[in-house]
């Protein structure tokens, strides 16, 4: 051998012993550190029962999901929207009686149904067990991230030096705000709200039973000249029920701005809301109400500090399965700049009320509110009114309980007026549910509202013409209309919507 080949058997038995050596330290960390225990392809079966369960098509007008009832075959049962029924969704249920009292927000599904593959999540068995984060919170501080990030897109409210708190959906973040608020008064602090008030301000109030404070009711009608007496209230703007911008009534009060609806879906941005308290919903803004996700930006430390005690004591923050849902979602949406979100939202809910809006003008028996159009920074533009709600008065004495009246006349089950402090002769309806719900709402309300036209009072002029077809002439709205009728020897009949005009 001469000294070239022992230099190259020389190189060729270290790389051997280097190679050997660094596989056998590779092995040893690999079981040491326990991933040898994982099947790398573990999130494969998972997501092969996600998209079996997507692809059931209960005919378009429902859904089945993973964590439904289990047919007989095996297969998640469909859960039907409003007014349908069978295996598949297909039949819709005769003479259906459509709920239409929770704010449910469905008409953000198809967004969300266009976006899967970008917004599903895989959550592995040993997601975040611990209770708190790495470091120490119970906050992701990631999700707190791209929630100043949102805001600072949309310039809905001020972010600088707020500080954020989680809740368990914003309902858990009210309760939390009126108790820190009221530690600080030595007498009980009354808690009050411009009518019509989102009806949980004052049955939260009232279960609570707190002798620090007492929910009192209209904000308006309040006493204000004890300057011992605190109080505490609510702003909600848009309202809820009547998507109305709001401004604080009483002076000098502590405030809880409920910020639900103030994302471009439901309201111009007009500008951004500088407040100690401000609290916003992932059910208003992404519509997933059921995650139960909501936050609340502070101005005051100690205000702050006793929202998170109450918070730990109270539900130990929010699920981190939440958390890590609404990251994926939230995330999707700051990385188109929040553009394609809402310009869905705003048009679905901006053509639902031109619909509605429209069938109502043409009644003298129902009214609903009136919004105009204003200037939306966020969209750079005018905008038409686009509520997740319509608040409908009955106009007529008789009428005295509106909700009373669009079941029994239109199958519509509603939310009644007194509920958010006003009258009965108001009812609320939603509008944010699923694309069938809304279809099947305006056409209840188009009969509703045709059957006016020859209601009550009007006179009809019954003449025969010469092929011996009876017809009836009447007035409405100062026209002359004419229609068809039949005559069984006693007595006329014409059915137009539910109406039926009977002369004897
Ligand atoms: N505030 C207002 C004005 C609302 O309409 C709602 C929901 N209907 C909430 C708060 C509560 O929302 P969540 O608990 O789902 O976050």
């Amino acid at each position: 051998m001469n000294s070239t080949e022992s230099f190259t058997m020389r190189t060729l038995k270290l790389g051997l012993i280097y190679s050997s050596l660094i596989f056998n330290v590779f092995i040893v960390y690999k079981y040491l550190d326990g991933s040898h225990l994982v099947d790398e392809k573990w999130s494969k079966s998972a997501a092969g029962e996600a998209e079996a369960v997507a692809a059931v098509s209960c005919s378009g007008h429902g859904r089945a999901y993973l964590d439904g009832i289990i047919g007989g075959d095996g297969t998640p049962v469909c859960e039907c929207n409003a007014c349908f029924t069978g295996l598949d969704c297909f039949e819709s249920v005769p003479e259906c009686v459509l709920d239409a009292d929770s704010g449910n927000p469905i008409y953000l599904e198809p967004f969300w149904m266009k976006h899967a593959a970008s917004t599903a999540i895989v959550v592995s068995g040993w997601h975040r067990m611990g209770y708190e984060y790495d470091d120490g919170s119970l906050i992701s501080q990631e999700l707190r991230s791209e929630i100043f990030k949102l805001h600072d897109i949309v310039k809905n409210v001020n972010t600088t030096d707020r500080y954020i708190i989680f809740g368990a959906g914003s309902t858990q973040l009210l309760g939390a705000a009126v108790h820190s608020l009221s530690l600080k008064s030595s007498t009980p602090t009354k808690v009050v709200a411009s009518v019509p008030y989102y009806p949980v301000y004052k049955s939260q109030t009232e279960l609570l039973d707190s002798t620090k404070y007492k929910f009192t009711g209209d904000a308006s009608i309040q006493n204000t000249s004890d300057s011992s007496t605190s109080f505490i209230e609510f702003v909600t703007s848009p309202n809820n029920p009547d998507g109305q911008l709001k401004k604080a009534v009483l002076k000098g009060s502590n405030k809880i701005h409920d910020l639900a609806y103030y994302w471009p879906h439901y309201s111009p941005i007009v500008s951004p809301v500088d407040e100690d308290i401000a609290i916003f919903t992932l059910s208003k803004l992404t519509g997933h109400a059921g995650s139960r996700f909501g936050w609340a930006l502070i101005k005051d430390k100690d205000l702050y500090q006793r929202m998170v005690k109450y918070m730990d004591l109270n539900t130990y923050g929010v699920s981190r399965e939440t958390q890590l849902r609404a990251l994926k979602l939230l995330k999707h949406v700051v990385r188109g700049g929040g553009q394609e979100l809402f310009e869905f939202g705003y048009g679905t809910m901006k053509h639902r009320w031109e619909l509605l809006s429209k069938t109502l003008q043409a009644s003298k028996r129902f009214s609903v509110q009136h919004l105009s159009s204003q200037y939306c920074t966020f969209l750079d533009k005018h905008r038409t009114p686009s509520p997740a709600f319509a608040w409908i008065k009955c106009e007529q004495e008789e009428d005295e309980e509106c909700s009373k009246v669009v079941l029994g006349e239109a199958k519509v089950i509603g939310r009644a007026g007194s509920l958010f402090g006003a009258g009965n002769d108001y009812v609320r309806v939603s509008l944010a549910d699923s694309q069938d719900h809304f279809n099947i709402l305006l056409n209840h309300i188009e009969k509703l509202v045709s059957q006016e036209k020859i209601g009550s009072g009007t006179r009809f002029h019954f003449y025969n013409t010469a092929n011996q077809t009876w017809h009836a002439n009447y007035q409405f709205m100062g026209l002359d209309q004419d229609i068809q009728c039949s005559f069984d020897g006693s007595s006329f009949a014409h059915h137009q919507g539910a109406a039926t005009i009977a002369a004897t």
